[in-house]
């Protein structure tokens, strides 16, 4: 017995190593990957549901990977989160999304805005109004045309911080979006001390309409409350009509999901914003 538990602590440790080995090797990959410009956004339309239109994009990452084909993020973002690679791939992703969006609005297709995730290592770390104000800057794109998406969990995490970091963000000029909402368990009323501009209700809440009763009270009462507030509202996942036409007979603003476009390359995301008639 006491051979077999010592073989087994053998292999668990060598286990350990491999694993620790692999991420070693999939972190330098990453690393190489953004330098070798393997990363790519793709853009998810956001569509307002009284002007019948795409008003906005959600920007979302992907790695090309050169033998793996397109990499989703669940697969990557929290290597990166973990490792501090997050804070480069972050700032990438806030110029090509400010540059992309600037190219579509000078292709004449007017004003459009555009969203960017930001991680809690991100928003953590100084510097991140100085790289917001460095995308703005050398992208010329007009500061209220970029949205940040920042995490109900992250920012209910240091409110008395987040306040701070999100007033600083707020005094550049772009909007502050929370998302995920209703995954954390944080009052309307608590989100009263931060300078948003709306809430993205949660793909969670959304995927089990129109059989949830208790899900469909919930977000149309959030919907109601957020306006009374002040916030706009944004539904992600959004895959059936049924499920759209419930979130528009509650007043929900915009939306967002396969129903109305999958996340694509630039190129054929412009495409679908002009088929549009725009
Ligand atoms: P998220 O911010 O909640 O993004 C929405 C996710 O839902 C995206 O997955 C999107 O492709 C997917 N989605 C959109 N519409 C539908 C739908 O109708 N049905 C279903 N089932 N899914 C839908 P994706 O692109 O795999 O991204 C996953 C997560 O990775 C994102 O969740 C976000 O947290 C993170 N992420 C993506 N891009 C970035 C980035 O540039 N920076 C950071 N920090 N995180 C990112
Ligand atoms: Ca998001
Ligand atoms: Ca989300
Ligand atoms: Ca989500």
């Amino acid at each position: 017995a006491k051979e077999l538990g010592r073989d087994g602590i053998v292999q668990f440790s060598s286990d350990m190593a491999a694993s620790a080995r692999r991420k070693l090797s999939r972190t330098d990959e990453l690393r190489q990957a953004l330098l070798r410009q393997e990363l790519v956004l793709h853009f998810q339309p956001q569509v307002d549901v009284k002007k019948g239109r795409i008003v906005g994009a959600e920007a979302l990452v992907r790695w090309n990977h050169p033998k793996e084909g397109l990499v989703l993020p669940g697969d990557f973002i929290s290597l990166a989160e973990e490792t501090g690679l997050i804070v480069p791939i972050g700032d990438w992703v806030l110029r090509t999304a400010c540059l992309s969006a600037k190219a579509w609005q000078d292709q004449a297709i007017g004003p459009i805005r555009i969203s960017v995730n930001v991680s809690a290592r991100q928003f953590q770390e100084t510097g991140l109004t100085e790289t917001v104000a460095t995308a703005l800057k050398e992208s010329g794109l007009h500061p209220m045309w970029l949205e940040l998406e920042l995490t109900e969990s992250l920012i209910m995490k240091d409110l008395v911080g987040s306040v701070a970091k999100m007033h600083e963000l707020e005094k550049l000029g772009v909007k502050l979006a929370v998302d995920d909402f209703g995954t954390g368990y944080s009052s309307l009323g608590a989100l009263r001390r931060f300078p948003l501009s709306r809430l993205k209700i949660d793909r969670s809440f959304v995927e089990n309409i129109p059989h949830d009763t208790d899900d469909m009270a919930i977000t149309s009462a959030i919907i109601s409350l957020a306006h009374k507030l002040g916030l706009e509202v944004i539904a992600e996942g959004v895959e059936t009509e049924e499920q759209a036409r419930f979130l528009i007979e509650s007043g929900c603003d915009e939306i967002q999901g396969y129903l109305f476009g999958r996340p694509e390359p630039d190129t054929i995301f412009l495409a679908a914003i002009t088929n549009c008639g725009r």
